[in-house]
Parts: C-alpha cells; sequence; structure tokens
C-alpha cells in the first residue's frame, strides 16, 4: 500500500508550502519495479476530471500517476495536454552560456565548477553585441526564446549586470523572449531584470529536497525558493525543473515534481534533464538514464501542471527519434534548438526540423508570453522558459561535456 508522505494538503501561498515540503519527511523509496503498480484509472475519470488545475498533489498520488502503465500514463498526459495546449506544436528556444565555467559552486553534475577538472575552457562574460548576434541567428533559425546563462554563484550588482541588462533589452527589442540563469538574485536585481524586460528566470530545483545535499553543499534548497520567490515578485515568470539519472530515489524525483507542483502558480516552464555525465566531475560514472524513465517524468510533469511548458531539456543527443516523440506524446512541448546547450551537446537545428516534420508537428510561433494565473484553472495555456542540463554518458570533448539545465541556478 502506497502511503501518503505529506500528511495535508497544502493550502498555505506558495512558499510557505515550499518550506514545509523541503523539510517534511520523505518515505525511503523502493527501486521501481519493487513498487506496487496503481490500477488502472484513465477509463473512469473524464477528462475534466484528469485536467484540473491543482497545487495539492500528494507524494503518493504523484507516485501512481508515475508508476502507471505506460499506456494509461500516456493516454492521461494527452488528455490533460490537449484540454490546455496544442500538442502538435512545440517551442523552439536557443541557450547561449554567456559566461562560461569557473564558478565556485559544487554542483556535482557540472562541469562548469571550478572544484572539478574538466576540459571546459573558461569565458569570460562574452560581448553584448555577440550575444545579439547569436539571438537575431536564433529567431533566423525559428527559436522564439532566447536563454542565457552565466555560471555565476550570485548576480552582484556591477558592470556586467549592467551588460546582461544590456542583453535583455537588446533580446526583447528582436521580438524574443528573454530568459536568463545567472545564479541566485535578490529582489532588487529580480526587479531590474524585470524592468529591462525579462521573460522569464530559470533555476532549477535539481532534485527533492532530501536528495539535494547529496549534490550540492554550497548552498541550500531554501536559497533557490528564495530566488524563484524574487522573480516570480518582480513579475518574471519561471521556469524551473531538474535533472533525472544523479543516483536519486524515484520519491526524490517525484519530490522534486510535487515541490514545483505546490507553487501557485505553477513555473510557466518546467525543464526536464537527463544528466550528461562527464568525465571529471563527480557524476562522471552514473549511468544513461532509461527512455521509459524521461518518457514518465514528462508525462506526470505535464498532468501534475498543465498550463506549463513541459520542456525537454539535455539528453536529447542520446535519444532517438521515437523516444523523443514519446515524449512529445506524453506532453513535453518545448525543446532547445541549436547544436549546443550551454557546454552540452544538442541536436541541431536540421535533425529537429527534420523529426518535427516527419511527425507532422511544428514548431511554436512567437508571441506574448501571459504568465500563469493563480489558484486553479482550466483556461488555455501559454507559458515560457526552459533548461538544460546533462544527459547520458557524454565524456569527451570539451565542449561535450555536461552542465546543469541552465545552470542550477
Ligand atoms: S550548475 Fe550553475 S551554480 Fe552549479 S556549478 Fe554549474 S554553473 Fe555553478
Amino acid at each position: 500500500m502506497l502511503s501518503r508522505v505529506f500528511a495535508s494538503p497544502l493550502e498555505e501561498p506558495l512558499f510557505l508550502n515550499i518550506v514545509e515540503l523541503s523539510v517534511s519527511h520523505i518515505a525511503p523509496s523502493a527501486p521501481l519495479e519493487t513498487l506496487p503498480r496503481p490500477e488502472s484509472t484513465s477509463r473512469t475519470e473524464s477528462s475534466a476530471d484528469v485536467a484540473q488545475t491543482r497545487h495539492d498533489w500528494t507524494l503518493a498520488e504523484i507516485r501512481d500517476i508515475y508508476l502507471a502503465p505506460i499506456p494509461d500514463l500516456i493516454y492521461r498526459a494527452q488528455q490533460v495536454h490537449r484540454a490546455h495546449n496544442d500538442p502538435n506544436e512545440v517551442q523552439m528556444c536557443t541557450l547561449l552560456s554567456i559566461k562560461t565555467g569557473a564558478c565556485p559552486e559544487d554542483c556535482a553534475y557540472c562541469p562548469q565548477s571550478a572544484r572539478y577538472k574538466t576540459e571546459l575552457e573558461v569565458e569570460k562574460l562574452l560581448d553584448t553585441e555577440l550575444v545579439l548576434h547569436a539571438a537575431r541567428k536564433a529567431r533566423d533559425a525559428g527559436s522564439t526564446r532566447f536563454c542565457m546563462g552565466a555560471a555565476w554563484r550570485q548576480v552582484k550588482d556591477n558592470q556586467d549586470f549592467d551588460r546582461v541588462l544590456d542583453m535583455v533589452r537588446g533580446v526583447r527589442e528582436l521580438g524574443m523572449e528573454a530568459c536568463a540563469t545567472l545564479g541566485m538574485v535578490t529582489a532588487e536585481q529580480a526587479e531590474r531584470l524585470a524592468e529591462a524586460g525579462l521573460t522569464a528566470y530559470n533555476h532549477n530545483l535539481d532534485t527533492g529536497p532530501e536528495f539535494y545535499g547529496e549534490i550540492i553543499t554550497t548552498r541550500t534548497y531554501d536559497d533557490r525558493l528564495q530566488t524563484l520567490q524574487a522573480a516570480r515578485k518582480a513579475g518574471i515568470t519561471l521556469c524551473s525543473g531538474g535533472i533525472v539519472g544523479m543516483g536519486e530515489s524515484v520519491d526524490d524525483r517525484l519530490a522534486m515534481l510535487q515541490v514545483l507542483a505546490s507553487m501557485d502558480p505553477h513555473p510557466e516552464s518546467v525543464p526536464i534533464n537527463a544528466l550528461v555525465a562527464v568525465e571529471g566531475t563527480p557524476m562522471e560514472d552514473r549511468p544513461p538514464v532509461e527512455p521509459f524513465t524521461m518518457v514518465r517524468m514528462i508525462a506526470t510533469a505535464r498532468i501534475l501542471m498543465p498550463l506549463s511548458r513541459v520542456r525537454l531539456s539535455a539528453g536529447r543527443t542520446e535519444m532517438s527519434d521515437e523516444t523523443q516523440a514519446l515524449c512529445f506524446l506524453a506532453g513535453a512541448n518545448s525543446i532547445f534548438a541549436g547544436d549546443k546547450l550551454l557546454t552540452t551537446p544538442n541536436p541541431g537545428e536540421d535533425r529537429d526540423r527534420r523529426l518535427l516534420d516527419t511527425l507532422g508537428m511544428r514548431p511554436m510561433a512567437g508571441g506574448p508570453v501571459p504568465a500563469q494565473q493563480g489558484g486553479s484553472s482550466s483556461s488555455c495555456c501559454s507559458g515560457s522558459c526552459g533548461s538544460e542540463a546533462g544527459s547520458s554518458k557524454a565524456r569527451s570533448s570539451k565542449v561535450e561535456s555536461s552542465t546543469s539545465p541552465v545552470h542550477g541556478g
């Protein structure tokens, strides 16, 4: 019998919920194959029932979703997806590392940490013109969102931040959504980013609260939540997700989704990354993530957060076209275009275009990005942002090293 892990429905405001979740006990988890399978429910629940937007999911409910037989799981995810989104559209985003490496943090999956010996080449903050040139190129190739990642622990109020604000203004002037992942930000810094026109701030939770300390010791889970709160309060939409394949249990993964789904409103963008095990990082020997693990994570994220853009992020180079198609069926509606994600490899634009053509799908057109509404809702979608992490064994050249989902933030 699956037990209810979080004792009471989460009714308090968003960040009270999150703090409570971050200190709650999470039941020890068993290997996936030994967990009891839930009974099929998709034949008895109406589309309206499954497409409800909620913020009070229990871990037991989430486990039942995640462990459902794949046909039931994908059917339910499709019901939710079609109630809120165009199932044949995928948002194309481009991610650029604007400052690479030499990061003082110790995120165990990240080759950009100064603590690990990887072949990554350190780069200072790029020139604004160079960044805007890359954004223009990405727009002309079909991307509607341009994400800029800097390997900083936190934003500092200096000239580099002023330059990032100029980059944000420039990207918006190109008619694109602008997303940034710069590490921790204060409320004042978030307001300056919002004034510059930033559409979304990426800051990943990476994993569940209980496992978090196994992969990062230089900042706390609550630090991350506070940055998300600062961005939300400034009116910037949120991009937050995590990485699968770091040695976490099933419950750890699902606890992360529970924290995200407890936010009201949900993050507009939820990147799901497969670890890229990069040589020189503590994760270098992690085995590749099973394709169906990604499918289950994406379907579960879609069901819990119906209006969010669920972003199939790092790890796509290791996925077959068929696995990616299954992820789209499971509700993924955003990917990163281009052959590099910060420092990790990514399928090139030609392969993505061919894949979408083959599937009869199309890139999402650009347009305004409405923030999600708080509280229950079942209206039509829109959302934002994305992020990347490492995927399976991509250990070799420096450009092929992995990274965090848009550096964990
Ligand atoms: S994930 Fe981000 S914060 Fe962590 S080491 Fe990498 S660049 Fe630094």
